[in-house]
């Protein structure tokens, strides 16, 4: 096994990535920018090395430094996180070419998946279903105009490049196309300096479920069951959860097998995860497929009992999977909330400030928190204000929810505004705790939540 790895990330993943290293006897470097120099995951790791002022661009998203990072620590490989250089092939292929090795798929996988267009052609290829739409490389006004016109209204106008729930418009009708394509093209340039956009029939109550897969270097691949992540807000995602309620044994062996197609058909190898949008009457179709690990694997973590870093790590060296089919199963129900410092009555406007007092609930095996802030600690201007994850697990879906609500309610922070009452009132809502939940939930139950 790697001996030293160093963490190209911050906060809560940097603090859950060590953990498992440590765990497995591997020395651990952590980066961190001047913000912070005091942080936990600084705190934790074995060694650090500074990067840079606190603007991400100026730190963490420096891939040279953090090669030069790792070699001048010895550190063997890099653990990317979620965000920043996780996704970033240029990063990847630097990685390749001074030896390290980059704890992720190969380059040629992250650029398959890069562009929205390019995976919907390749997984057209492969026999994956998909939303219907238009994902060509003629990308005159007219064409796209006709293929939302063929389609039906409404259509969901997309980057190619987009990412976070941003580049994303909605069409109702022919006669709002060209002002939402005009807009939605600005947008994209401005965001993503790119704006090739694909159209896709816009589906008005859809679940958003996505499988977890995980691939070797030998030829072997399993999913890890489902998450539905359906809970969003301006199609970000508020709470997760596993296994996605409702879902047939047959229809969850489908997604399963179409998602491990979707990663063949890219050569994948390490964790990834395949997006679905769920229709209500059962048919499910590819949307994007992550070449990461999620902010939400906790919650596979706590149905499978599986330590996703640590199958990373070691199918990043080159072992087998731990295990295969078979040998998976699913136990009890899991949530996710995701904690952050926002204003949920003010437009969910990010807070910053100092964290004055912090105490999490008890943990134990039914409740997780994974954090990478501590009481004292700044929540800062400079990177996402997420503050925690809280993660619960129960037997059943209802007896994990009841752990969810208890817990959120044990949390205390003050000094910064945090969502942790609109988190609640979710978990406890009827509707929620009835499963009529798609991902325009937090619209149709505004009355319940704020
Ligand atoms: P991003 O990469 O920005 O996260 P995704 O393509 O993963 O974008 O989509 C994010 C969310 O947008 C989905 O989870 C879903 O809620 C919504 N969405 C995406 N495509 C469609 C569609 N065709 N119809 C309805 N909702 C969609």
């Amino acid at each position: 096994m790697f001996t030293k790895i160093l963490i190209a990330n911050r906060g809560e993943i940097a603090c859950r990535i060590i953990k498992t290293a440590r765990a497995m006897g591997i020395s651990t470097v952590a980066v961190y920018s001047d913000a912070d120099k005091d942080s936990l995951h600084v705190n934790m790791a074995d060694e650090a090395v500074y990067l840079g002022p606190s603007p991400s661009r100026e730190s963490y998203l420096l891939g040279d430094k953090v090669v030069d990072a790792a070699k001048q620590t010895g550190a063997q490989a890099i653990h990317t996180g979620y965000g920043f250089l996780s996704e970033n092939a240029d990063f990847c292929r630097r990685c390749e070419q001074e030896n390290i090795c980059f704890i992720g798929p190969p380059v040629s996988a992250i650029e398959a998946m890069g562009s929205k267009s390019a995976a919907k052609t390749i997984m057209e290829k492969a026999n994956v279903p998909l939303v219907p739409g238009y994902h060509g490389d003629d990308q005159s006004d007219a064409i796209i105009k006709k293929a939302a016109d063929d389609m039906g209204y409404p259509v969901l106008l997309k980057a190619a490049a987009g990412g976070g729930g941003k580049g994303m418009r909605q069409v109702w009708s022919a006669d709002e196309f060209a002002e939402g394509l005009a807009a939605a093209k600005r947008e994209a340039r401005s965001s993503f300096g790119d704006d090739i956009m694909l159209v896709e029939k816009y589906l008005t109550q859809p679940r958003h479920v996505e499988i977890q897969v995980f691939c070797d270097s030998h030829g072997n691949a399993v999913y890890l069951f489902e998450r539905d992540c359906s809970v969003q807000r301006r199609h970000q995602k508020i709470i997760e959860e596993a296994p996605a309620f409702g879902m047939s044994e047959s229809l969850r062996q489908q997604m399963g097998e179409a998602a491990i197609k979707a990663a063949k058909a890219i050569g994948y190898c390490g964790a990834g995860t395949v997006e679905f949008l769920l229709d209500v009457d059962g048919s499910f179709y590819f949307m994007e497929m992550n070449t990461r690990l999620q902010v939400e694997h906790p919650v596979t973590e706590m149905i499978t009992g599986e330590d996703l870093v640590e199958w990373q790590l070691r199918v990043a060296f080159g072992e087998s999977l731990p295990k295969q089919q078979y040998e998976l199963a699913i136990h009890g129900h899991a949530f996710e909330a995701r904690i952050y410092a926002e204003d949920a009555n003010n437009d969910f406007l990010p807070a910053t400030g100092l964290l004055e007092f912090m105490q999490t609930p008890e943990q134990n095996k039914f409740v997780r928190v994974d954090t990478g802030v501590r009481q004292g600690d700044e929540v800062s201007v400079y990177y996402d204000p997420m503050i925690a994850k809280l993660i619960v697990w129960g037997e059943t879906r209802q007896k994990a929810l009841q752990r969810l609500s208890k817990a959120l309610a044990a949390f205390r922070i003050s000094g910064v505004t945090t969502n942790i009452e609109f988190l609640y009132n979710l978990s406890t809502c009827e509707p929620f705790i009835r499963e009529e939940i798609d991902t325009g939930f937090i619209d149709k139950n505004q009355d319940q939540l704020f």
